[in-house]
């Protein structure tokens, strides 16, 4: 049994798929691997707590980032509408005026529903992790295996 500080199990190569991410995410930075059990380390997932306050505005401003990108989507769905479903030519006067506001609407909305759903589940990650870090021998695990330094 080792510990590593990888994706993939490095002494049997078992691929962690579910963790396959390239930002940082909150979570327990360890798994056991079910093909031989070794100890592996995600060097991207860390939990709330452990992170600098540097780290969380980052992962604040990443989420806030995603939302705002996602609801382009919404503004997209518009376009298509007015342009092949009405067949309206938006960039002529009147109409532009109109699809600004439509468009403009249908991000904002979008942006509340995909922020509220988002939220919610970026706040139950955040609560999970703090549950985790109040476990006296999780807390000892994690200092077994060097991610905190020493009991805070
Ligand atoms: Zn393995």
């Amino acid at each position: 049994m080792g510990i590593y500080v990888t994706r993939s199990c490095p002494k049997c190569g078992y691929a962690f798929e579910k963790f396959e991410r390239n930002y940082v995410a909150i979570g327990q930075p360890f798994r056991a691997c079910p093909k031989c059990e070794s100890i592996v380390i995600f060097d991207h997932v860390k939990e709330w707590g452990l992170l600098s306050f540097e780290g969380k505005l980052g992962y604040i401003f990443c989420h806030i980032f995603t939302n705002l990108f996602l609801s382009l989507f919404g503004l997209i769905l518009v376009l298509i509408y007015y342009t092949f479903v009405l067949g309206v030519d938006i960039s002529s006067g009147e109409r532009t005026e109109n699809f600004a506001f439509v468009a403009f609407l249908s991000y904002l909305l979008t942006f509340a529903a995909v922020s509220a759903k988002r939220t919610v589940s970026f706040v139950r990650q955040i609560n999970t992790s703090r549950k985790r870090m109040e476990e006296q021998k999780y807390r000892e695990e994690l200092i077994k295996m060097g991610l905190i330094k020493e009991e805070m």
